[in-house]
């Protein structure tokens, strides 16, 4: 008996060890760990609304976000045609550190996340930003809504298109501070975001046919992204105006795990590229028409 015991001990200390080395060579394997420590659906549940997770002393958050909730998840139904496949999740942070910790980049300074189908929501957007948080709640929800449908595994739409339809259908969450009107003018003077296949993009690697000229007195990352972010949105808007059944065809082929490039062309029957190009030249006849003779 003691020496089965020892040996169970012996094995139980090697499993520790092995984890505990593992988690010392791998940073994939630390951030998966850390990240699962930090769950938000390991958060107490918020009492009036049990999809909002917070922080104790996020408390008054809570109550704000749950306050806005019911309908921003009614604005995200509506857009995307179909309900939640099942309730959202949203975790409420006070703590930078720890938003930090459980939105997967340990970067703190990103005002929401979603992450395994939960969006995570900055410190800042119950403080310093908090004229943003029902639009990039919203835009959160976006991305859970659809990521909730899709089978695990599935491919991942482009980024420009995820964005671009957060962006849409939280009426400009994410893209605060560029007007349509701005957006547009920077197409048609050539600042054109490109619409590449990448699924992953980090804020530094959005691509831009021009570089788009910087206001200084602007965080130059940010200003990319969310002129970016907008020029998306309105094109996934510019699409769903151009032909409504097409895309909520796309949406339900993304939804059961089709890849994007195949729906794409069998909702719209042409590709995004083109698309993209009568877009612009949409806009820019359309300046073309309201310039004075
Ligand atoms: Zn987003």
């Amino acid at each position: 008996m003691p020496r089965i015991m020892t040996k169970a001990w012996g094995l139980g200390l090697a499993f520790i060890a092995a984890a505990a080395l593992a988690l010392a060579l791998r940073p994939d394997l630390r951030l998966a760990a850390r990240v699962a420590w930090n769950d938000p659906r390991l958060l107490p549940a918020f009492a009036d609304d049990p999809r909002v997770h917070y922080e104790p002393e996020a408390r008054g958050c809570a109550e704000a976000v749950a306050e806005i909730a019911p309908r921003a998840i009614a604005q995200i139904e509506a857009a995307h045609g179909r309900t939640f496949a099942q309730p959202p999740v949203v975790g409420v942070y006070t703590s930078y550190e720890n938003y930090g910790s459980a939105n997967g980049m340990g970067d703190p300074g990103i005002a929401a996340v979603t992450r395994a189908g939960v969006a995570l929501l900055s410190p800042t957007l119950c403080g310093k930003e908090r004229d943003r948080l029902e639009g990039v709640l919203t835009h959160e929800l976006s991305h859970v809504h659809l990521s909730g449908w899709r089978p695990l595994g599935a491919p991942r739409p482009p980024q420009w298109f995820t964005e671009g339809l957060a962006v849409m259908a939280s009426n400009g969450g994410g893209a605060e501070g560029v007007s349509e009107t701005e957006a547009a003018q920077a197409i048609r003077d050539g600042y054109r975001v490109v619409l590449d296949g990448r699924r992953w993009i980090d804020f530094a690697g959005l691509a831009f046919e021009r570089e788009p000229p910087r206001d200084p007195k602007l965080d130059a990352l940010t200003q990319r992204q969310r002129l970016a972010y907008r020029q998306a949105g309105m094109f996934v808007g510019w699409l769903r105006m151009r032909d409504e059944k097409a895309f909520l065809q796309l949406l339900r082929a993304l939804e059961a795990g089709e890849a994007f490039e195949p729906s794409f062309e069998i909702a719209f029957g042409d590709d995004a590229q083109q698309l993209w190009r009568c877009f612009i030249s949409e806009l820019s006849e359309r300046s073309r028409g309201d310039a004075p003779k």
